[in-house]
């Protein structure tokens, strides 16, 4: 149920909009397949009409002749019915794909710009002293016999990895302890589908097809594997009507994510660059190996565990829910001992569905860098218009309409990180690093993995 309507009347506000969050939606051809459809939708209505017409004059009294008339009349209706309902089909179908591009509205405070215009939140504490040689996680993992990368690259390919040792107890340990955190808070734990159909994928905004997609899917199916719990989580209520006295609806959920990753560190996230053309190739390839670089280990990986806070509300409510999951955030990362920034991004980098996204960044000494640990965003309308999940706001007590019985309007989504395991794994190992080569286990999670308080070298 996307507005066609209000895309047409707001068509300035959504062009502008389109270009300060540099999408490659094309809203006049959206415009112009939504006008033909209303055309042939009247056509076929019209249709219809005269179908009827020569139906309910077939009931009455005729002379032979005029019979067969009629008749012919209402199979030349049939048959140009049909064929404009073909049509009406298709038309459907192409509209609801390229509108598919088109990105939410955007909150009046996200910068404008690209990553680099993304306005800092907070700031909270400092990088840790380390007055050692600082190592990263891939040595931290191999010296304390807890991360294997070249098995997993034999086995499965690169940007896999198997945990090992106290690592599998981290894992578990992160999971449980954040999971226990956010349901302190009032949120209802599942674990979900990993398998998904992929209209679903779509109707919360992510494209499961094209080359550059992020997505995994099954051959011989339409189901692919999810790329974050948002999607069954987003799915869980889809079709379906609210009371007003349900929401927010506040899940917090585990899954496993499976991300194709394609362009991460390829041509589509390199920059063009006005040089010769063999420059170029050069300067793209060292580009890919930079981000490689940087992406080394587990910080991009095509397979990970992660925590996911999910909020169903009422769309007035939507704004200050957002503060609420950055605020958890925030605690679950501080409590863990992190030095981090929140930052409110800027348009170019808030995707599709994000009418407003807050990141945090947490430093990861080894690597050398801030690097995201966590996405939290405001879809406003934007998931639940083409999930299709209403509520029913009561009726205010002056109104003389039946209790429960007003017009049905769309709940606002929102979504956060509460731990992408990996990502969580790197900070932890390369901030608490000791200079003896062990790693200290924070205060919260030890009661987690059996009162462990470090990990030694083997
Ligand atoms: P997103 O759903 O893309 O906002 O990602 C949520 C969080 O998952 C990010 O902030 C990262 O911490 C983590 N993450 C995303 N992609 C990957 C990946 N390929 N490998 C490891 N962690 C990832």
């Amino acid at each position: 149920a996307i507005d066609f309507k209000w895309i047409r009347d707001n068509k300035e506000a959504v062009s502008a909009n389109i270009i300060n969050r540099n999408s490659n939606a094309n809203l006049e051809l959206v415009l112009q397949l939504y006008e033909k459809m209303l055309n042939v939708q009247k056509e076929v209505e019209r249709l219809r009409e005269e179908r009827n017409a020569v139906a309910n004059k077939m009931k009455g009294k005729l002379e032979p002749s005029e019979r067969q008339k009629l008749i012919e009349e209402g199979k030349n209706l049939k048959e140009g019915l049909m064929t404009l309902e073909e049509d009406l089909v298709k038309l459907t179908d192409e509209l609801q794909q390229e509108a598919q591009c088109i990105p939410n509205m955007t909150h009046p405070d996200v910068p404008i710009g690209g990553e680099d215009c993304s306005t800092i939140r907070k700031m909270v504490g400092s990088p840790y002293e380390l007055n050692f040689p600082v190592k990263d996680h891939l040595q931290l993992g191999k010296e304390l016999d807890i991360l294997e990368f070249d098995a997993a690259a034999e086995v499965s390919g690169s940007k896999f990895y198997y945990l090992k040792n106290e690592a599998v107890m981290l894992e578990m340990a992160l999971v449980n302890w954040t999971l226990s955190e956010v349901m302190k808070r009032g949120f209802t734990p599942l674990t979900t589908p990993e398998l998904v159909r992929s209209s679903v994928v779509e109707k919360c905004g992510f494209q499961p097809r094209g080359t550059n997609t992020q997505v995994y899917s099954i051959d011989g199916s339409d189901q692919c594997l999810i790329g974050t719990a948002e999607i069954p989580v987003g799915g869980i209520h889809m079709d379906s009507i609210l009371a007003e006295s349900s929401l927010p609806l506040k899940y917090v959920a585990f899954s496993h994510c499976f991300r194709t990753e394609a362009g991460a560190a390829g041509t589509a996230t390199r920059p063009y660059l006005p040089l010769h053309e063999l420059l170029y190739k050069e300067v793209s390839v060292l580009y890919g190996t930079l981000m490689e670089f940087l992406s080394r280990g587990l910080y991009r990986v095509h397979q990970f565990s992660k925590v996911e806070m999910f909020i169903l509300s009422r769309p007035e409510d939507s704004n200050s829910y957002h503060e609420e999951l950055i605020g958890i955030e925030e605690d679950l990362f501080s409590s863990l001992g992190l030095h981090y920034k929140t930052l409110d991004m800027a348009t170019e980098d808030l995707g599709a569905p994000a009418y407003r996204k807050f990141d945090v960044e947490a430093w990861m000494p080894g690597l050398g860098r801030y690097g995201e640990i966590s996405s939290a965003s405001n879809c406003t309308d934007y998931q639940s218009r083409r999930l299709g999940i209403r509520y029913r706001p009561a009726q205010p007590s002056s109104t003389n309409s039946k209790k429960g019985k007003g017009p049905t309007q769309f709940v606002h989504t929102l979504n956060a990180t509460a731990c992408a395991v990996p990502r969580m794994i790197i900070c932890l190992l390369e901030n608490h690093q000791q200079e003896d080569g062990s790693v200290i286990i924070p205060q919260p999670l030890r009661p987690f993995m059996g009162g462990l308080e470090r990990i030694f070298p083997r």
